[in-house]
């Protein structure tokens, strides 16, 4: 804590005083009594997270403050003026001294996303902050944390609209256009964090054939298609995933014949591509949750890369990603670097991936860098 670090596990605890709820907010101190930091308690292994490590009181106007600075940082990256991009993460947790919080803005609607129980039980003063940072920006606040919270507190929980209702689900990024299903999509609608790693696509997808696997709602497809692609396959499986994809390529390239859109099982469709495809996307869902499922992600992210070095057309680029937390970036690289090995393929790394600004990384906090991509040449 004394390098700030925003956790503290439940097993570094030597003494509690008094009886915390969860979700209360707690003081840490030393083994010497002096003061660490203030944070939200919480049953589990990380047991507080830490909001501030000054001794103040956090009231309305300190979470105020807090979101005033998460929305300073996204005005500097340009965000406030933005006319092409009108998605972006508001607050990424950590990175913005929230720790437990994620909250995503689609054109005036944001949706909140809490982790922890003391976010939650904030969350009406989260809601006022925000309305007075955003102003007339912010038309409606969606929360959706059922999912997200910890499924033994008793929290009578329900996702639904805390301010305005439902409005335009219809956002643009780099002039692209994309209905997102907030309120029951995955995650908080959309993702968000893919948005450079889907423009940079477009660079390379020149007369290419292209494999967008794990597509979700299309997002990597469009700028395929944007950049001359020769023809576009997304895959994914989940039916209501594929529903809104041929939705967004209506929208966005009305009547085009370039692509296809397929549900199926990834591991299985990868098995007999062949040298159909020379651009290949890879964006599979968090392989590891935990620590202990480590050893099974790195060998399923072997396994799909594999797949893909087996059998993409010589000269064909492989963007390959893993937004697993607890997958470092150094072993997401041994297991594409093992996959290459197997597959006997010549590879050069051209780019390597992360997440964008509006996503920070706490520099005391590097599990907050969770999104590590590749993109590979394939000789
Ligand atoms: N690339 C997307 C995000 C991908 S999220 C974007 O830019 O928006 C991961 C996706 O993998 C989800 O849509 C999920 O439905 C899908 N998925 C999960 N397991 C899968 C499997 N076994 N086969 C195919 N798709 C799967």
């Amino acid at each position: 804590m004394k390098r700030f670090h925003p956790w503290v596990f439940s097993g570094a605890i030597k003494k509690m005083y008094g009886e915390p709820a969860e979700g209360d907010l707690v003081n840490v101190y030393s083994n010497k009594d002096e003061f660490l930091g203030t944070g939200h308690y919480q049953i589990g292994s990380i047991a507080v997270r830490i909001v501030t490590f000054e001794d103040v009181n956090p009231d309305y106007d300190f979470w105020k403050s807090k979101v005033q600075s998460a929305w300073n940082l996204r005005k500097q990256l340009g965000f406030d003026k933005n006319l092409q991009t009108n998605v972006f993460r508001l607050i990424h947790a950590e990175g913005d001294g929230m720790p437990g919080l994620i909250v995503d803005f689609y054109n005036g609607t944001a949706v909140i996303q809490t982790h922890s129980v003391g976010m939650h039980l904030i969350r009406e003063q989260l809601v006022q902050a925000m309305r007075e940072v955003l102003a007339v920006r912010l038309k409606a606040v969606f929360y959706k944390s059922e999912k997200t919270l910890p499924f033994k507190a008793d929290l009578e929980n329900e996702d639904g609209y805390l301010f305005g209702n439902h409005s335009e689900n219809e956002v643009m990024e780099y002039g692209l256009h994309f209905k997102v299903d907030w309120e029951s999509g995955q995650k908080t609608g959309f993702f968000v964090d893919q948005r450079e790693n889907r423009k940079l696509v477009e660079r390379y997808a020149k007369d290419r054939d292209v494999l967008n696997m794990f597509c979700y709602t299309g997002g990597f497809s469009f700028y395929a298609m944007q950049g001359g692609s020769k023809s576009v396959h997304s895959v994914d499986s989940s039916g209501k995933a594929i529903d809104l994809t041929r939705e967004n390529v209506e929208l966005n390239f009305p009547g085009e014949k370039r692509h296809e859109a397929f549900v199926a099982d990834g591991f299985e469709y990868l098995k007999e591509i062949q040298d159909k495809y020379d651009l290949i996307i890879l964006d599979p869902p968090a392989f590891a949750k935990h620590r202990n499922t480590l050893p099974q992600a790195l060998k399923g992210y072997k396994r799909i890369n594999t797949r893909a070095f087996e059998q993409i057309r010589s000269g064909g680029i492989l963007f390959t990603f893993s937004c697993s937390q607890v997958v470092s970036k150094d072993r997401f690289r041994e297991a594409v670097f093992s996959a290459a090995a197997i597959a006997g393929r010549n590879v050069r790394i051209l780019h390597q991936l992360s997440q964008p600004a509006d996503h920070p990384v706490n520099i005391y906090h590097p599990e907050g860098e969770y999104l590590k991509g590749l993109v590979l040449y394939v000789e």
